[in-house]
């Protein structure tokens, strides 16, 4: 997939915020049609990942991913073409016929839900600023400065660091650009003290302790780890699935740097929930 280097600005109609125009750089125009966002599916259900685990939670799934882990769980909306196009109007009337009483959050996730990231932040801005509702980002984090540009309209952002035994795919770019990037978002991630800022890290029984070492490392270089809200070590699910000694093994070589390291597997595959 090529990004070309272009600016958009945003033309929704977004009357609760201050920008009154946003420059959003690096979007590539053909994944993102103005005033319109491609969504795969919504539905509410019990958070099943990561330090919100448990929590009621309307998911909201954005069409499109270009990075094609192997162990991706979510094929059927990789393709940019997969679900419906909808008008934003028609997608904020979507989400309010989903929401159900008691939600904890709204979850943007995908596929990608930054490749989309004008539509990104009209829905999000109705779903924190207009229905009060926190917002949450579960993201690659492939792209910095997208990142950038939402992160104002999110409450809560896991970012997910990748292996480089997910097999991720991105021509033109490197799997360090990919590592990179992640790194520079949750930095600017945790820069916000409104933020709660987590990590997600999926491992197979492949994945080296080498790497998680290196790979924590770098996560504690970053400026202002110290209002990191938690990491979490995912299991990969039914793809190269880590062994008890290997889950272990992963675990030590991150608890020397945070304590508070879980090893939380997908817990709405074992209730058999979305
Ligand atoms: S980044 Fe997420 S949605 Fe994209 S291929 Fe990987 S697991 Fe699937």
């Amino acid at each position: 997939m090529h990004f070309q280097k272009q600016e958009l600005r945003i033309k929704h109609n977004m009357p609760t915020i201050n920008h009154s125009s946003i420059e959003i750089s690096n979007i590539n125009s053909n994944q993102e049609v103005l005033d319109r966002v491609q969504l795969n599916e919504l539905f509410v259900s019990i958070e099943g990942e990561g330090i919100f685990a448990g929590t009621k939670t309307l998911f909201i799934r954005f069409s499109g991913c270009h990075l094609r882990c192997y162990w991706c769980d979510t094929k059927y909306s990789l393709s940019t073409k997969s679900g419906k196009s909808y008008t934003i109007d028609e997608a904020k009337r979507l989400i309010h016929q989903h929401l159900q009483p008691k939600i904890y959050k709204v979850n943007f996730t995908g596929g990608e839900p930054l490749l989309q990231p004008l539509s990104l932040i009209a829905l999000a801005n109705f779903v924190k600023n207009e229905l009060n509702i926190k917002t949450y980002l579960e993201s690659s984090c492939f792209d910095w400065q997208r990142f950038e540009s939402v992160l104002p309209y999110f409450d809560i952002c896991k970012v997910e660091f990748k292996t480089s035994d997910s097999k991720v795919i991105e021509p033109s770019k490197s799997y360090d650009d990919l590592i990179q990037n992640e790194l520079k978002c949750l930095e600017l991630a945790l820069n916000r003290t409104d933020k709660i800022s987590f990590v997600k890290i999926v491992f197979t029984n492949s994945t080296t302790t080498n790497e998680i070492r290196d790979l924590t490392t770098k996560i504690f270089q970053c400026s202002n780890i110290g209002n990191l809200s938690g990491i979490t070590l995912q299991p990969s699910y039914q793809f190269d699935s880590p062994s008890t000694e290997h889950i272990l093994k992963i675990y030590d070589e991150v608890y020397p740097f945070y304590k508070d390291v879980r090893v939380i597997p997908q817990m709405h595959k074992m209730l058999d929930m979305n």
